[in-house]
C-alpha cells in the first residue's frame, strides 16, 4: 500500500499574527461569485392527491404559469413527472425542477401509491452514486436531480392524517426533507385549522414520522426558524387569479362572500411558506439533502456492497482489501460454479452414453426376433411345399398308372 504519513495533532498548530494584508479575507466573496456565476439548482418533490393543489400552489409559489397539463384520477399506477424550469430573479439564476406524482392516491392498492416515488428519490441518489464513482467525474457541471425538498400536501379534512399520507411519510422521512402543508386551507375554519394541526403534528410524533425543522443553529435565522417551527404544517391557499388591490396586482380567491388573499398573512400561511422555503432556508434544505439523505443512502449502498471502515476487531479496513476479499470470494463462487457445470456435463454425458447402449440393445433384441419369425416363417413355407411335391408325385404316378391300365384294357378288346 501507500506509505501513511502522521496525521498533524491540533497542538502542532500555532496561530500567527499577520503583519500586512495578504488578501484571503476575500474568499467569501469569491466563493460568492462563483456561485452566482454557476447558478443553483432545486429540486421540489410535490406529494398529494390529485386535485389537492399542487400545481396551482407551484405557480403561486414561483410567480409563473407552467402550464402543468390537468391530471386524471383514472391511472393505473403512479408516475413522476419532473419538469425544469430556468428562473431568473436580478442576476441570479435558478434551475428549478418540479417532480409532480401524478395519480397519487387514486390506486385501490396503496402501496401502488409510494412505491414509486420511494423509487424515484433513489434513482436520482444512484445517479449522482454512479457520477461520483466515475474516474472521469464531471460533478461540476453535473445536473443534479436529487430531490431537495418533498412538500406534502394534505387534504384539508379536519380529521386525522390518512393511513395513505402516515405510509408515504414514513417511507421517504428518511431520503428526503418533508415539508407537510395543508393545501386548499381556504376550507377550513380558523378554530378547526388549529385543531388539525395539533392532531397533524401529534400523529407525526407518535408515528415516529421525521419531518424537516428548520435550522435553528444559525444565530440570524435561528429566532424566526424556531418560530416558524411552531407553525407547520403551513395551511396554504394557492391561485392562478390575479385582481389589482391598492395598486398592486395579488393572487386570489374570489368567493360570493369574499376574498382570500393569498399573500396575505392573516388569511393563510402561504408568506410564511415561501419565505422558509424559499428565502430563508433554501441552501439548508440543498445541504441535508446532501450531507444527511444521500450520505445515508450512499452508506447503505456501500455496505450493501461489502464496504465498511472498521473490521471486526476495530482495525480500519482498507476499500482495496474489501475489493480483494470480495474479488476473492467472487473468485471462489465463479469456481465453484464451474466445478458444479463440469460434474453435470459428465453426468449428463454418462446417461446419454447409458441410454444409447440400451436402446442399441433394444433394437439389436427386435431384429432377433423379427429374424426368428421370419425363418419360422421359411421353415413352414419348405414344409408345405414338400407335401405339395409328394402330392404332384403321387398323382402323377397314380395318371401314369391309369393311362397304362386304360391301353392294356383297348388292346384286349381289339383282340376279342
Ligand atoms: P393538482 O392536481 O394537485 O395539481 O391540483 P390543481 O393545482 O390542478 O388544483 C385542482 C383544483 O383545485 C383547481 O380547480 C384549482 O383551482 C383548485 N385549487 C387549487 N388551489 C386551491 C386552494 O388553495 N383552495 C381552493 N379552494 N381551491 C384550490
Amino acid at each position: 500500500g501507500l506509505p501513511m504519513c502522521p496525521l498533524p495533532q491540533d497542538d502542532d498548530y500555532r496561530a500567527l499574527s499577520l503583519s500586512g494584508h495578504v488578501g484571503f479575507s476575500t474568499l467569501p466573496d469569491q466563493l460568492v461569485k462563483k456561485s452566482i456565476g454557476r447558478g443553483f439548482c432545486f429540486n421540489i418533490l410535490c406529494v398529494g392527491e390529485t386535485g389537492s393543489g399542487k400545481s396551482t400552489l407551484i405557480n403561486s409559489l414561483f410567480n409563473i404559469s407552467f402550464d402543468d397539463p390537468v391530471s386524471t384520477h383514472f391511472l393505473p399506477k403512479v408516475k413522476l413527472r419532473a419538469q425544469t424550469y430556468e428562473l431568473q430573479e436580478s442576476n441570479i439564476l435558478l434551475k428549478l425542477t418540479v417532480v409532480n406524482t401524478v395519480g397519487f392516491g387514486d390506486q385501490i392498492n396503496k402501496e401502488d401509491s409510494y412505491q414509486p416515488i420511494v423509487d424515484y428519490i433513489d434513482a436520482q441518489f444512484e445517479a449522482y452514486l454512479q457520477e461520483e464513482w466515475k474516474i472521469k467525474r464531471s460533478l461540476f457541471n453535473y445536473h443534479d436531480s436529487r430531490i431537495h425538498v418533498c412538500l406534502y400536501f394534505i387534504s384539508p379534512t379536519g380529521h386525522f392524517l390518512k393511513p395513505l399520507d402516515l405510509l408515504t411519510m414514513k417511507s421517504l422521512d428518511s431520503k428526503v426533507n418533508i415539508i407537510p402543508i395543508i393545501g386548499k386551507a381556504d376550507s377550513i375554519t380558523k378554530s378547526e385549522l388549529r385543531n388539525f394541526k395539533n392532531k397533524i403534528m401529534s400523529v407525526l410524533v407518535s408515528n415516529h414520522i421525521q419531518i424537516y425543522q428548520f435550522p435553528t443553529d444559525d444565530e440570524t435565522v435561528s429566532k424566526m426558524n424556531a418560530i416558524m417551527n411552531g407553525h407547520m404544517p403551513f395551511a396554504v391557499v394557492g391561485s392562478d387569479e390575479k385582481v389589482q388591490i391598492e395598486n398592486k396586482m395579488v393572487r386570489v380567491r374570489q368567493y360570493p362572500w369574499g376574498t382570500v388573499q393569498v399573500e396575505n398573512e392573516n388569511h393563510c400561511d402561504f408568506v410564511k411558506l415561501r419565505e422558509m422555503l424559499i428565502c430563508t432556508n433554501m441552501e439548508d434544505l440543498r445541504e441535508q439533502t446532501h450531507a444527511q439523505h444521500y450520505e445515508l443512502y450512499r452508506r447503505c449502498r456501500l455496505e450493501e456492497m461489502g464496504f465498511r471502515d472498521m473490521g471486526p476487531g476495530n482495525e480500519p479496513v482498507s476499500p482495496q482489501e474489501v475489493y480483494e476479499a470480495e474479488w476473492s470470494e467472487f473468485y471462489l463462487e465463479l469456481q465453484r460454479e464451474e466445478n458444479e457445470l463440469r460434474e453435470q456435463y459428465v453426468q449428463r454425458k454418462k446417461e446419454k452414453a447409458a441410454m444409447f447402449k440400451e436402446e442399441k440393445q433394444q433394437q439389436l433384441a427386435k431384429h432377433e426376433h423379427q429374424m426368428q419369425i421370419l425363418e419360422e416363417a421359411h421353415l413352414k413355407l419348405e414344409k408345405k411345399k414338400k407335401v405339395l411335391e409328394d402330392e404332384i408325385a403321387a398323382f402323377l404316378e397314380k395318371k401314369v398308372k391309369t393311362e397304362l391300365l386304360q391301353s392294356e384294357a383297348s388292346i384286349s378288346a381289339i383282340a376279342v
